[in-house]
Protein backbone atom coordinates (compact mmCIF):
# COMPACT_ATOMS: atom_id res chain seq x y z
CA UNK A 1 0.00 0.00 0.00
CA UNK A 2 1.57 3.61 -0.69
CA UNK A 3 0.35 6.09 1.26
CA UNK A 4 1.49 9.61 2.55
CA UNK A 5 0.83 11.61 6.06
CA UNK A 6 1.42 15.65 6.19
CA UNK A 7 1.04 17.87 9.50
CA UNK A 8 1.07 21.69 9.64
CA UNK A 9 2.28 21.87 13.56
CA UNK A 10 0.92 20.68 16.79
CA UNK A 11 -0.02 23.23 20.13
CA UNK A 12 -2.32 25.05 21.69
CA UNK A 13 -5.50 25.44 19.33
CA UNK A 14 -8.54 25.77 20.88
CA UNK A 15 -11.58 25.78 18.50
CA UNK A 16 -12.59 29.13 18.81
CA UNK A 17 -9.13 30.45 18.08
CA UNK A 18 -10.23 29.41 14.36
CA UNK A 19 -13.18 31.02 12.79
CA UNK A 20 -14.78 28.76 9.85
CA UNK A 21 -13.16 30.31 7.70
CA UNK A 22 -10.35 30.05 8.66
CA UNK A 23 -10.42 26.56 9.47
CA UNK A 24 -11.63 26.16 5.68
CA UNK A 25 -8.42 28.00 4.89
CA UNK A 26 -5.96 25.64 6.83
CA UNK A 27 -7.90 22.38 5.38
CA UNK A 28 -7.41 23.76 1.53
CA UNK A 29 -3.65 24.25 2.63
CA UNK A 30 -3.42 20.96 3.83
CA UNK A 31 -5.34 19.43 1.10
CA UNK A 32 -3.26 20.94 -1.82
CA UNK A 33 0.00 19.49 -0.33
CA UNK A 34 -1.76 16.37 0.62
CA UNK A 35 -3.35 15.65 -3.24
CA UNK A 36 0.20 16.56 -4.82
CA UNK A 37 2.30 14.51 -2.67
CA UNK A 38 -0.02 11.43 -3.04
CA UNK A 39 -0.50 12.31 -6.32
CA UNK A 40 3.52 11.48 -6.94
CA UNK A 41 3.14 8.33 -5.54
CA UNK A 42 0.47 7.33 -7.77
CA UNK A 43 2.24 7.97 -10.94
CA UNK A 44 4.99 5.76 -9.34
CA UNK A 45 7.32 8.10 -8.11
CA UNK A 46 9.44 7.92 -5.05
CA UNK A 47 8.39 8.63 -1.22
CA UNK A 48 11.26 10.98 -1.22
CA UNK A 49 9.77 12.81 -4.01
CA UNK A 50 6.09 13.13 -2.58
CA UNK A 51 7.17 14.10 0.74
CA UNK A 52 9.60 17.40 -0.63
CA UNK A 53 6.58 18.07 -2.97
CA UNK A 54 4.23 18.16 -0.33
CA UNK A 55 6.64 20.32 2.30
CA UNK A 56 7.35 22.86 -0.46
CA UNK A 57 3.71 23.45 -0.96
CA UNK A 58 3.56 24.09 3.00
CA UNK A 59 6.06 26.64 2.67
CA UNK A 60 4.76 28.75 0.49
CA UNK A 61 1.50 28.48 1.79
CA UNK A 62 1.73 31.68 4.63
CA UNK A 63 -0.73 29.93 6.59
CA UNK A 64 2.08 27.69 7.85
CA UNK A 65 5.14 28.35 9.71
CA UNK A 66 7.68 27.40 7.13
CA UNK A 67 8.95 29.57 4.41
CA UNK A 68 6.51 32.40 4.02
CA UNK A 69 4.44 32.81 6.84
CA UNK A 70 7.72 31.77 9.11
CA UNK A 71 7.05 32.65 12.70
CA UNK A 72 9.81 35.71 14.05
CA UNK A 73 12.87 35.60 16.04
CA UNK A 74 13.03 38.39 18.95
CA UNK A 75 14.64 40.56 16.76
CA UNK A 76 11.88 40.72 14.21
CA UNK A 77 13.51 38.67 11.38
CA UNK A 78 13.14 35.10 9.94
CA UNK A 79 15.47 31.54 10.39
CA UNK A 80 14.15 28.92 8.75
CA UNK A 81 15.16 24.99 9.33
CA UNK A 82 14.57 22.00 7.60
CA UNK A 83 15.68 18.51 6.65
CA UNK A 84 15.29 15.70 4.53
CA UNK A 85 15.80 11.60 4.61
CA UNK A 86 15.67 8.19 2.54
CA UNK A 87 14.82 5.47 4.16
CA UNK A 88 16.06 3.53 1.46
CA UNK A 89 19.66 4.36 2.30
CA UNK A 90 19.70 6.54 5.54
CA UNK A 91 21.04 9.59 3.04
CA UNK A 92 19.85 12.83 4.61
CA UNK A 93 19.96 16.36 3.81
CA UNK A 94 19.45 19.26 6.09
CA UNK A 95 19.77 23.15 6.93
CA UNK A 96 19.16 25.63 9.96
CA UNK A 97 19.10 29.27 9.97
CA UNK A 98 18.58 29.90 6.50
CA UNK A 99 17.18 33.69 6.08
CA UNK A 100 17.38 33.75 2.18
CA UNK A 101 16.17 30.53 1.35
CA UNK A 102 12.33 30.52 -0.68
CA UNK A 103 12.24 26.79 -0.07
CA UNK A 104 14.37 25.13 2.95
CA UNK A 105 13.06 21.82 2.05
CA UNK A 106 14.52 22.03 -1.47
CA UNK A 107 17.98 23.41 -0.31
CA UNK A 108 17.84 20.27 2.38
CA UNK A 109 17.16 17.86 -0.56
CA UNK A 110 20.55 19.28 -2.81
CA UNK A 111 22.47 18.62 0.24
CA UNK A 112 21.43 15.40 0.55
CA UNK A 113 22.02 14.76 -3.35
CA UNK A 114 25.02 17.48 -4.35
CA UNK A 115 26.81 17.58 -1.17
CA UNK A 116 29.16 15.22 0.96
CA UNK A 117 27.66 16.75 4.00
CA UNK A 118 24.42 16.14 5.83
CA UNK A 119 24.31 19.64 7.49
CA UNK A 120 24.63 22.99 6.75
CA UNK A 121 23.78 26.62 8.21
CA UNK A 122 23.72 30.14 7.55
CA UNK A 123 25.39 31.86 5.08
CA UNK A 124 27.21 28.54 4.07
CA UNK A 125 24.48 26.71 3.27
CA UNK A 126 22.50 30.28 1.24
CA UNK A 127 26.56 30.21 -0.64
CA UNK A 128 25.55 26.27 -1.30
CA UNK A 129 22.47 27.21 -2.66
CA UNK A 130 23.97 29.70 -5.26
CA UNK A 131 25.56 26.73 -6.30
CA UNK A 132 22.64 24.70 -7.19
CA UNK A 133 20.30 27.33 -8.36
CA UNK A 134 17.85 27.06 -5.69
CA UNK A 135 15.77 30.27 -5.68
CA UNK A 136 17.03 32.99 -2.82
CA UNK A 137 14.75 35.72 -1.28
CA UNK A 138 14.96 38.80 0.43
CA UNK A 139 13.75 37.80 4.01
CA UNK A 140 11.12 40.30 3.68
CA UNK A 141 9.57 37.61 1.91
CA UNK A 142 8.61 35.38 4.52
CA UNK A 143 7.13 38.23 7.09
CA UNK A 144 3.39 38.29 7.13
CA UNK A 145 1.47 40.97 9.31
CA UNK A 146 -0.01 38.02 11.11
CA UNK A 147 3.28 36.85 12.61
CA UNK A 148 4.32 40.62 13.52
CA UNK A 149 1.19 41.00 15.52
CA UNK A 150 2.13 37.71 16.88
CA UNK A 151 5.57 38.91 18.10
CA UNK A 152 4.55 42.09 19.04
CA UNK A 153 1.51 40.65 21.04
CA UNK A 154 4.77 38.49 22.97
CA UNK A 155 6.86 41.46 23.48
CA UNK A 156 4.40 43.72 24.58
CA UNK A 157 2.56 41.29 27.30
CA UNK A 158 5.91 41.94 29.44
CA UNK A 159 5.94 38.21 29.75
CA UNK A 160 9.82 36.78 28.55
CA UNK A 161 9.72 35.37 25.22
CA UNK A 162 10.46 32.41 26.01
CA UNK A 163 7.44 31.48 28.37
CA UNK A 164 5.23 32.23 25.18
CA UNK A 165 6.95 29.92 22.96
CA UNK A 166 4.46 29.85 20.14
CA UNK A 167 5.73 27.18 17.07
CA UNK A 168 2.17 26.01 15.67
CA UNK A 169 2.23 25.55 11.94
CA UNK A 170 5.34 23.80 12.00
CA UNK A 171 5.18 21.46 8.36
CA UNK A 172 6.39 18.24 7.84
CA UNK A 173 5.63 14.65 5.73
CA UNK A 174 6.30 11.07 5.64
CA UNK A 175 5.57 8.32 3.18
CA UNK A 176 5.63 4.64 1.59
CA UNK A 177 6.01 4.62 -2.11
CA UNK A 178 5.15 1.91 -4.42
CA UNK A 179 7.98 0.34 -3.88
CA UNK A 180 7.79 0.17 -0.14
CA UNK A 181 10.65 2.84 0.38
CA UNK A 182 10.14 5.34 3.29
CA UNK A 183 11.10 9.07 3.35
CA UNK A 184 10.39 12.02 5.65
CA UNK A 185 10.82 15.80 5.68
CA UNK A 186 10.17 18.53 8.13
CA UNK A 187 10.43 22.33 7.77
CA UNK A 188 9.96 25.48 10.22
CA UNK A 189 10.65 29.04 11.55
CA UNK A 190 10.91 27.71 14.69
CA UNK A 191 9.51 29.33 17.49
CA UNK A 192 7.99 32.87 17.70
CA UNK A 193 10.54 35.11 19.94
CA UNK A 194 13.22 32.29 19.61
CA UNK A 195 16.80 34.27 20.23
CA UNK A 196 19.00 34.45 16.91
CA UNK A 197 20.66 31.41 16.43
CA UNK A 198 18.49 29.35 17.91
CA UNK A 199 17.58 25.67 16.02
CA UNK A 200 14.80 23.15 17.03
CA UNK A 201 14.02 19.81 16.39
CA UNK A 202 12.88 19.85 12.90
CA UNK A 203 16.21 19.68 10.94
CA UNK A 204 18.02 17.42 13.32
CA UNK A 205 18.14 13.87 11.71
CA UNK A 206 16.70 11.62 14.55
CA UNK A 207 14.98 14.41 16.27
CA UNK A 208 12.48 15.93 14.06
CA UNK A 209 13.02 13.84 11.06
CA UNK A 210 13.97 10.13 10.31
CA UNK A 211 13.41 7.65 7.93
CA UNK A 212 14.92 3.48 7.52
CA UNK A 213 12.95 1.13 5.36
CA UNK A 214 14.18 -1.03 8.60
CA UNK A 215 11.05 0.62 10.57
CA UNK A 216 9.88 3.53 10.15
CA UNK A 217 9.61 7.57 8.80
CA UNK A 218 8.97 10.20 11.35
CA UNK A 219 8.16 13.79 10.99
CA UNK A 220 7.89 15.74 14.30
CA UNK A 221 6.27 18.96 15.60
CA UNK A 222 6.18 19.99 19.07
CA UNK A 223 8.67 22.33 21.85
CA UNK A 224 11.81 21.48 19.79
CA UNK A 225 14.50 21.53 23.00
CA UNK A 226 12.48 18.01 24.54
CA UNK A 227 12.05 16.54 20.63
CA UNK A 228 16.11 17.35 20.27
CA UNK A 229 16.74 16.13 24.00
CA UNK A 230 14.94 12.60 23.21
CA UNK A 231 15.55 12.37 19.90
CA UNK A 232 11.89 11.35 18.96
CA UNK A 233 11.95 10.48 15.41
CA UNK A 234 14.97 7.63 16.02
CA UNK A 235 13.22 6.78 19.08
CA UNK A 236 9.92 5.56 17.46
CA UNK A 237 12.30 4.00 14.62
CA UNK A 238 14.34 2.25 17.30
CA UNK A 239 11.45 0.71 19.03
CA UNK A 240 9.91 -0.59 15.87
CA UNK A 241 13.36 -2.28 14.83
CA UNK A 242 15.00 -3.16 17.65
CA UNK A 243 12.37 -2.97 20.40
CA UNK A 244 9.44 -5.31 18.87
CA UNK A 245 7.01 -2.64 19.01
CA UNK A 246 4.42 -2.08 16.28
CA UNK A 247 4.42 1.51 14.61
CA UNK A 248 1.58 2.67 16.86
CA UNK A 249 2.47 1.26 20.14
CA UNK A 250 6.24 3.05 19.82
CA UNK A 251 4.32 6.33 18.76
CA UNK A 252 2.15 6.06 21.56
CA UNK A 253 5.30 5.58 24.07
CA UNK A 254 7.10 8.14 23.01
CA UNK A 255 4.30 11.21 22.26
CA UNK A 256 1.39 9.58 24.99
CA UNK A 257 4.48 8.87 27.66
CA UNK A 258 7.81 10.02 27.44
CA UNK A 259 7.24 13.33 25.88
CA UNK A 260 3.97 13.94 27.80
CA UNK A 261 6.07 13.75 30.89
CA UNK A 262 8.04 15.69 30.62
CA UNK A 263 5.48 18.56 30.02
CA UNK A 264 6.61 18.75 26.37
CA UNK A 265 3.57 19.20 23.51
CA UNK A 266 3.41 18.07 20.04
CA UNK A 267 2.68 15.41 18.17
CA UNK A 268 4.49 13.55 15.32
CA UNK A 269 3.18 11.97 11.82
CA UNK A 270 4.59 8.38 10.61
CA UNK A 271 4.47 5.60 8.36
CA UNK A 272 5.62 1.99 8.14
CA UNK A 273 6.97 0.25 5.32
CA UNK A 274 3.26 -1.45 4.82
CA UNK A 275 2.22 1.92 4.20
CA UNK A 276 0.49 2.24 7.53
CA UNK A 277 -0.07 5.88 8.61
CA UNK A 278 -0.17 6.75 12.30
CA UNK A 279 -0.68 10.50 13.48
CA UNK A 280 -0.37 10.97 17.70
CA UNK A 281 -0.33 14.33 19.73
CA UNK A 282 -0.52 15.41 23.02
CA UNK A 283 -1.36 18.76 22.38
CA UNK A 284 -4.99 20.46 21.91
CA UNK A 285 -4.42 20.28 17.81
CA UNK A 286 -2.45 19.43 15.46
CA UNK A 287 -3.03 20.55 11.74
CA UNK A 288 -2.67 16.80 9.83
CA UNK A 289 -4.05 14.47 6.33
CA UNK A 290 -3.18 11.41 5.36
CA UNK A 291 -4.32 9.79 2.22
CA UNK A 292 -3.26 5.68 1.30
CA UNK A 293 -3.79 3.85 -1.49
CA UNK A 294 -6.67 1.52 0.05
CA UNK A 295 -8.58 4.78 0.11
CA UNK A 296 -8.09 6.43 3.30
CA UNK A 297 -8.29 10.03 3.04
CA UNK A 298 -8.91 12.74 5.89
CA UNK A 299 -7.89 15.98 7.31
CA UNK A 300 -8.02 16.59 10.94
CA UNK A 301 -7.52 19.18 13.66
CA UNK A 302 -8.21 18.64 16.37
CA UNK A 303 -8.59 15.04 18.25
CA UNK A 304 -12.73 14.53 17.68
CA UNK A 305 -12.85 16.18 14.32
CA UNK A 306 -11.55 13.96 11.54
CA UNK A 307 -12.95 13.20 8.05
N1 LIG B 1 9.60 21.79 16.47
C1 LIG B 1 9.71 23.14 15.98
C2 LIG B 1 10.88 23.81 16.66
O1 LIG B 1 11.07 23.63 17.84
C3 LIG B 1 8.49 23.93 16.23
C4 LIG B 1 7.19 23.22 15.97
O2 LIG B 1 7.17 22.09 15.54
O3 LIG B 1 6.13 23.79 16.21
O4 LIG B 1 11.58 24.55 16.00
Amino acid sequence: MHSIAIHGGAGTLPRTALTPDREAAYRVGLSSALDAGFAVLEAGGSSIDAVATAVRILEDDPLFNAGRGAVLTIEGTVELDASIMDGRNLAAGAVAGVSQVRNPVALARAVMDHSPHVMLIGTGAEAFARTRDIELVTNDYFKTEARREQLRRMLGGGAHPVNELSSLGTVGAVACDKAGNLAAATSTGGMTGKRCGRVGDSPIIGAGTYADNASCAVSATGHGEFFIRTAVAHDICARVAYGGATLSQAVEAVVMKRLANMGAEGGVIAVDGNGRIVMRFNSEGMFRGARSSDGTQMIGIWPDREE
